[in-house]
């Protein structure tokens, strides 16, 4: 299998080629394909870390965003700590590194000034962070067409962190498309996770 089947638009292409990933890692191959498709699908994908799950996602929000609107957040990224929401944003730098007009915001404690309006395309933070700046006006969600969630274990199963996250969906347009990532579904976080993204395709590796 090849990036360049894929259909992926060619800055895309150009920056997966640019960090030297030849051809798509195992995830890659099965959960891309699912989750270009039209009309879109939610997607439940379990993986162990190391196997390119941050890509296959990343790869994904670069691919639905319209950067000809860069002042409309489009995505919307969400992981359980400041750290990994800065990682993700660095992956999302990388691969979009020959993307005009990319804009990331990063919606973590500390991250976006009082009263400031978040005007990037993607937007990537932690639920507390991302509540609170949607509850302010800050952050206009009615553009956004893709919804991802890092560590969904961690983030669905934990009594705060799953309340906030089920908090924010309420408040998103009602077709976005929702993508769980996880290395572990334990049933009961499964449980959760198919009530949260209904009619998902999932991914098991
Ligand atoms: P992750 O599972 O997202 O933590 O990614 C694990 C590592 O694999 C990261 O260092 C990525 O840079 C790398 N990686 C992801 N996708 C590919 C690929 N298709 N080819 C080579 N390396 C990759």
């Amino acid at each position: 299998a090849s990036f360049k089947d894929l259909g992926l638009p060619p800055a895309v292409l150009q920056g997966l080629f640019a960090l030297n990933f030849q051809k798509p890692s195992k995830v890659q191959e099965k959960a891309l394909p699912l989750m270009l498709a039209t009309p879109p699908r939610n997607m439940i994908a379990q993986s162990q870390s190391g196997t390119g799950k941050t890509a296959a996602f990343v790869t994904t929000v670069l691919s639905r965003v319209d950067f000809n609107k860069p002042d409309s957040p489009q995505a919307l990224l969400l992981a359980p700590s400041r750290e990994l929401a800065r990682q993700i944003e660095s992956v999302i730098a990388q691969i979009g590194q020959f993307v005009p007009d990319l804009g990331i915001a990063a919606a973590i404690p500390g991250g976006i000034p009082r009263g400031e309006h978040v005007k990037k395309a993607v937007v990537v933070g932690t639920p507390g962070t991302v509540m609170d700046l949607i509850r302010r006006r800050q952050f206009d969600v009615s553009h956004l067409k893709v919804f991802v969630i890092d560590e969904a274990d961690n983030m669905l199963d934990q009594q705060g962190l799953g309340d906030q996250c089920t908090r924010v969906k309420t408040m998103l347009p009602k077709d976005i498309q929702i993508l769980l990532f996880s290395a572990t579904f334990p049933d009961k976080v499964m449980k959760y996770a198919t009530a949260f993204a209904p009619s998902a395709n999932m991914i098991k590796l």
